[in-house]
Formats: structure tokens, C-alpha cells, sequence
């Protein structure tokens, strides 16, 4: 059993492990597994030659494929602000919205590619952001993958999405500032420490290749929590040589199979690529990495953010670290390569 208060560094704030109450008796229920789905479905407006609600028509692509989302978040075509009352802001809503799909196949899932096609993923990850922060000059780049229903995926064919905007978002600009006052504080890069604090233990290290560690932070916030680590100096993915971002699609990819293979139905999650902004001065500690936050606590058990969490913003991991670290090790040995 596993009951204390751990520090997470990165974000500056308490998270409580209450692995004794991972097993309290549970009435809710159950989330419904999901179909299987079809390779090709001629109503899915992601499939190739699907025609999107802009009445656009995706090409025939074969591999990655990448446009416009045409229900943006932020969007150049964002109209001026309207005046705001009193002590509050408004700023226009800009910025740039896309989708990449991984595949053409609509029945795929990330963890389900072959290598090639998995290194030329995080290839798109990469030429999407030095696109996007260079030439069309966004300040920040972000792209993440819900996955699953429990985290509102209504359309299964799977993809990402890719937002560029003018302003960093709340999360990478929260752990810029930890890793300057880390910084000042211990006089060494907050990422190398961590790196080595997860080797010196060991026990939450899930892969660990030339250039990249994935493990389940000492600090996780949710009891599958996986981050995937670069252990070079790279802000972000343009910085990094093509043998990390291998290295790097490698780790990812091994770590999906075994969030995938803890129990008969796939994990539901939610991927973030954290990077550095434009303006960030070269030298500055803040380096790229991948977390991985899986939603269901158990099979088909969803994991609810709610008063502590949501409300709170204290979150409760009601499974061990060490304890959840070791299952995806023994989930990793059931996966064929
Ligand atoms: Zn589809």
C-alpha cells in the first residue's frame, strides 16, 4: 500500500497516492466497450475520399495525412473581440487548427502501427511544428490525440490534432516557470534530475533507449501515467536528430502496446506533445517530451476527475506508481513486436 503525499516537480504541486483505495467497492458503471470498426467507412468524414462538413473532399492518401480542421478552436478567420467589462480581457481567438490522421485505416489505433509507419508519425509531429512556428510564425505549437469515448471521441478513425497559436498554453507555461525556479533553486536542469532520479530508482522505468526514457513518474497524477522523456537538450521536435526522434517513436510505441495489453479492451488516453515556444531563449533548460494520461483505471473502469481533482485541482492517484509501473512492464512481455 502506497499513502503519501508526493511533489510534482514539474508542475509544482502536491499529488496523493491512495493506492488502498484503488480497490474501494465500486457501483458506477461500466464503460461500454467500443465496436470494432470497419477499415473503411463511407460516412467517416477522416477516411480517404471522405467529404468533410466544409463540403472539402480528403485526398486518397495513403499514409499520413494532414489539413485544416474546419470546426477550429483558433483560427485566423476568428472574429475581433468584443469589448470586455470592467477589470476582464478579451483577445481574438487566433491561431491555426489541424488534424493529422495516422492512417487511412478507420478500424487502426496508434499503438497498432508498424514502426515505419509510427516513425513517420512523429516525422509529421515534427515538419507540423517547424511549419507552423516558422514560416506562418505561431508562438506555440501543440498537438495531442484524444483517444477513446470515456474522453469524448465521437469519430474512432484514429488521428491527432495539431494547434498553433500566438500565446503558450497553461500546462508547458506552468512547467517553464518550474524549470527556471528549479533552475535558481538547485543550479541544474529540472529533466536531467528527474531522468536521473527515475534511473537511480528504477522501479517505474518502462523502456529506456539510447536517447529516450519512458516511465511512470514517481509524481504520476493518474495510476497508468506515462511520460516519454528525450534526454537531450531539445526544446522541441525540429531540435532533435533523427536517431532520437527514432528512439523516441520506438519508446512511445512500445509503451501504447502495453497500456493496450493490461486488459482485454484497449486503454482510452489522452497524448500531449509538450514543447518549448518560439520565444524561448536557446539556452533554457526546457526540453521536449510526450505524456501519456490513460483515462480508465481498470477494464472498462473509467477514472472520473471530479471535486479533488477538477474542482480542487488536487489529484488523487489511487494506484502506486511502482505497483502500476510493474503491470505495464508484465503487459509489455504479452506484446508481439
Ligand atoms: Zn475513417
Amino acid at each position: 500500500m502506497t499513502w503519501e503525499n508526493r511533489w510534482h516537480p514539474l508542475l509544482e504541486r502536491w499529488v496523493t497516492v491512495t493506492s488502498h483505495r484503488g480497490t474501494r467497492p465500486w457501483l458506477g458503471g461500466l464503460v461500454a466497450e467500443a465496436p470494432t470498426a470497419p477499415q473503411y467507412d463511407p460516412g467517416c468524414y477522416l477516411c480517404p475520399g471522405g467529404e468533410r462538413i466544409s463540403g472539402i473532399k480528403n485526398t486518397a492518401y495513403t499514409a499520413c495525412f494532414v489539413f485544416d480542421n474546419d470546426h477550429p478552436a483558433f483560427g485566423a478567420s476568428a472574429p475581433a473581440p468584443t469589448p470586455a467589462p470592467g477589470i476582464y480581457e478579451s483577445a481574438r481567438a487566433d491561431g491555426l487548427c489541424r488534424v493529422l490522421c495516422y492512417t487511412p485505416d478507420h478500424g487502426g489505433r496508434l499503438s497498432g502501427l508498424s514502426i515505419r509507419q509510427f516513425k513517420e508519425v512523429v516525422r509529421c509531429w515534427r515538419d507540423q511544428t517547424a511549419a507552423l512556428m516558422g514560416d506562418a510564425g505561431y508562438e506555440h505549437v501543440f498537438i495531442f490525440e484524444n483517444n477513446g469515448e470515456v474522453v469524448g471521441v465521437s469519430n474512432p478513425h484514429p488521428h491527432c490534432q495539431i494547434y498553433a497559436t500566438p500565446f503558450v498554453f497553461h500546462t508547458v507555461a506552468q512547467e517553464i516557470q518550474a524549470v527556471d525556479r528549479y533552475r535558481q533553486a538547485e543550479a541544474e536542469n529540472l529533466f536531467d534530475a528527474i531522468i536521473l532520479s527515475e534511473q537511480l530508482d528504477g522501479r517505474r522505468i518502462l523502456v529506456e533507449t539510447d536517447d529516450c526514457l519512458a516511465f511512470v513518474p514517481y509524481f504520476a497524477q493518474l495510476p497508468y501515467e506515462t511520460f516519454i522523456m528525450p534526454k537531450g537538450p531539445w526544446q522541441r521536435l525540429p531540435d532533435m536528430p533523427e536517431r532520437a526522434l527514432d528512439d523516441l517513436a520506438l519508446a512511445l510505441r512500445a509503451v501504447l502496446k502495453m497500456q493496450d495489453h493490461l486488459w482485454p479492451t484497449p486503454q482510452s488516453y489522452i497524448l500531449t506533445v509538450h514543447q518549448a515556444p518560439k520565444s524561448l531563449s536557446v539556452d533554457h533548460d526546457y526540453r521536449c517530451y510526450i505524456r501519456l494520461q490513460p483515462m480508465l483505471r481498470g477494464p472498462g473502469l473509467q477514472k472520473y476527475l471530479a471535486g479533488v481533482e477538477t474542482g480542487g485541482g488536487q489529484f488523487l492517484n489511487d494506484g502506486s506508481p511502482e505497483e502500476k509501473a510493474a503491470e505495464l512492464s508484465a503487459a509489455g512481455l504479452l506484446v508481439s513486436k
